[in-house]
């Protein structure tokens, strides 16, 4: 068996973004030689995400309304956890969106449903943060 392990450095300017890391993740998958098995892509901070969905502007503007109704940044002091941070809607709407995805790879290709692509979801950035992909196969 086949194992390969990356990590993709990103260091967003804005608090909150929506990246289409579906390019990287294939050059991941090309360097892997790996043609039969599964990747996994899991954001390695607790405020920030990884998922899949359309890459489409319409609907990743109505994420950060609707991520922002669910667990408004303001006011910071509505949130216990924001004692000596001013982080807690970004852990809760890293909650909602996930961790990470797990995809397959059949016959050297992430084998994707239609108009399926991998997204690195930051919700409080500022700071360099990380995604492992993480790929086993034949
Ligand atoms: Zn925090």
């Amino acid at each position: 068996m086949k194992s390969y392990r990356k990590e993709l450095w990103f260091d967003i300017k804005t608090r909150r973004a929506f990246i289409n890391i579906t390019p990287q993740v294939n050059e991941c998958l090309q360097a892997s030689g790996v043609t039969e098995g599964l990747a996994l892509v899991n954001a390695m901070h607790i405020t920030a995400s990884v998922f899949i969905n359309d890459d489409e502007s319409g609907l990743h503007h109505d994420y950060e309304v609707w991520l922002e109704k669910l667990a408004p940044h303001e006011p910071v002091r509505q949130y216990r956890h924001n004692g000596y941070e001013d982080n807690a809607d970004a852990h809760l709407k890293r909650q909602v969106m996930g961790r990470e995805v797990v995809v397959a790879i059949t016959g050297g290709q992430l084998d994707f449903g239609p108009w399926e692509q991998i997204f690195y979801g930051e919700f409080d950035g500022g700071r360099r943060k990380r995604v492992l992909v993480k790929i086993i196969g034949e």
